[in-house]
């Protein structure tokens, strides 16, 4: 009885203030937790925030405060959000927490000390808001594949997640797990675009960013994103690099599901596994990819992202005043079709 049973969001960027279009994805988790609490599972779900990048540090820059006064406010902001939305969460980890910062940079040293982690030089097209770099067949158009904007030359010193050596046991592991990548559609994408191509080692520093987690090793270098970032599902539960895990980790580890944009499949799927079977521990049993809320009427063929420039964003706490907070997670759940993308405007939640 009591099966444990764990489940997680993405973190959220502290960049800016989330839409309704990001609250989303924590209220359809927030379904499931609650579906399960009523299963008679013993759950625990973990949300919480994404608090480095250099992103974030050009907009403190812009606004005179530093990075962790903007990271504050807009994860305060953040959970606010989830609270007001009703969401059951269990933690909400920040990923400047003390903690989770010591415990990613155990795992950076325990990876590079077995020979998974080395140095390199780094070659490449860089898209600066997306603070990612491409290599030129990934480009579209000569442009960015991710947001579309123009990239620019870079090369810097830098350290590399052997994800090459996995690749074999990648494709297998994806293939005798049908059901690890969902829906289905997303894991023929991940197969066919991206590791039967060939998958590349992963550049896990950056020179060039303050603001992040120092590699213990080399403080010219903080741990880039993904690292840093998708290492929260674990040390949320006191993931020990040492072994000496705490009693969450003991418990819950693996994750039943991790509930992710359909953008970050990739990361998902392909980095965040690869770094765990690296370390030597047990992969999540799904990942699963939803569909984005877009603006406009879901009857018109014509949806858009919401964004500050096309002046169509809205906001969860605005809604929650308007038409209370039981009306909005039902829009939400009903109005959602789970395989392709959804919409939502003011005419329609009326
Ligand atoms: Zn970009």
């Amino acid at each position: 009885m009591h099966e444990p049973y764990y489940l997680t969001t993405a973190i959220a960027y502290t960049s800016r203030k989330p839409h309704i279009g990001n609250s989303y994805e924590i209220v359809m988790t927030d379904a499931l937790a609650r579906f399960r609490r009523m299963q008679g599972y013993d759950v625990y779900f973990l949300t919480g925030t994404d608090e480095h990048g250099q992103k974030i540090e050009e907009i403190a820059k812009e606004s005179g405060i530093t990075p962790q006064e903007h990271v504050d406010k807009i994860a305060g902001e953040i959970r606010g959000i989830c609270d007001l939305l009703n969401v059951s969460y269990n933690q909400f980890i920040r990923t400047t927490s003390p903690e989770h910062m010591r415990r990613v940079q155990d795992i950076f040293q325990k990876l590079y000390d077995q020979g998974d982690i080395y140095k390199g030089e780094y070659v490449g097209k860089y898209c600066t808001p997306c603070e990612s770099f491409w290599t030129e067949s990934q480009l579209v158009n000569g442009k960015c594949p991710d947001c579309g904007r123009d990239v620019r030359d870079a090369k810097e010193e830098a350290y590399f997640l052997k994800l090459s050596k996995y690749q074999s046991w990648l494709e297998e592991y994806i293939e005798q797990n049908p059901d690890f990548i969902y829906p289905e559609a997303r894991k023929k994408e991940m197969l066919n675009n991206f590791i039967k191509k060939g998958v590349q080692d992963l550049c896990v520093s950056r020179t060039t960013v303050k603001w992040g987690i120092p590699v213990p090793f080399d403080d010219k270098h903080v741990i880039y994103i993904w690292i840093d970032a998708l290492s929260n599902y674990i040390t949320a539960l006191g993931y020990e690099a040492n072994g000496n895990h705490g009693e969450l980790y003991k418990k819950y580890w693996p994750a039943n599901v991790h509930i992710i944009g359909k953008d970050i499949v990739r990361f998902h799927s392909i980095y965040w596994t690869i770094m765990l079977h690296a370390l030597g521990e047990p992969i999540p049993k799904q990942v699963f990819g939803h569909p984005w809320m877009l603006f406009g009427d879901p009857k018109s063929k014509v949806l858009e992202k919401m964004s500050k420039s096309r002046g169509n964003v809205i906001y969860a706490d605005e809604l929650v005043e308007k038409f209370g907070v039981d009306a909005v997670r039902y829009y939400l759940l009903s109005e959602m079709p789970f395989a392709q993308d959804g919409s939502i405007t003011y005419e329609n939640m009326i």
